[in-house]
């Protein structure tokens, strides 16, 4: 396993659309499996591979707390079957977003099928935190980031906070 590099915004590489992985063969394993790594050193609770620049329908999710058992789901071409009509609110944030934070409303629960890391189909039903989860790592395989869904005013100022971060960074560097 290997920890990769984090994609963030504004790389246009995240609003690209992600496509099916054809077999769960030993590249996809592998890839997998850094995600995993990558996404607990970040840290992180899900990871889709597109974050780290691959446009490959892959998530991994690890909802368990620190000192817990780890608990990784590996979702592979993940499809929503079905979603709730009552939504959910949580704050959310992104990897590839570093450092901001708003509140997105989504529905509570979802269904989905998808491949596991065997190879198997397998269809789960979500709800709370895990549901949300599981429709925001949809979203980036899809191109679309949280942000999108704030009105249009609260993106603009997110967008142009991290703008802002970004240099600040640089500066340091410098
Ligand atoms: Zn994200």
């Amino acid at each position: 396993m290997s920890k990769k590099k984090i994609l963030t915004i504004p790389n246009p590489i995240l609003r690209k659309i992600s496509e099916p992985v054809k077999s769960v063969d030993k590249e996809v394993k592998n890839l997998l499996d850094d995600m995993l790594e990558t996404m607990y050193a970040a840290p992180g609770i899900g990871l889709a591979a597109v974050q780290i620049g691959i446009l490959k329908r892959l998530i991994v999710i690890d909802l368990s707390k620190v000192g817990e058992k780890m608990e990784p789901l590996f979702i592979i071409n993940p499809e929503i079957i079905s979603k709730s009509n009552e939504l959910i609110s949580y704050e959310e944030g992104c990897l590839s977003i570093p450092n901001q934070f708003a509140e997105v409303k989504r529905p509570s629960a979802c269904k989905i099928n998808f491949i596991d890391y065997e190879g198997k189909k397998k269809e789960m039903s979500a709800n709370g935190l895990l549901a949300t989860c599981i429709q925001h790592e949809i979203d980036h395989l899809n191109g679309i980031l949280f942000i999108d869904h704030l009105s249009k005013l609260k993106k603009d100022l997110i967008i142009k906070k991290n703008k802002k971060q970004n240099k600040e960074i640089d500066r340091v560097i410098v």
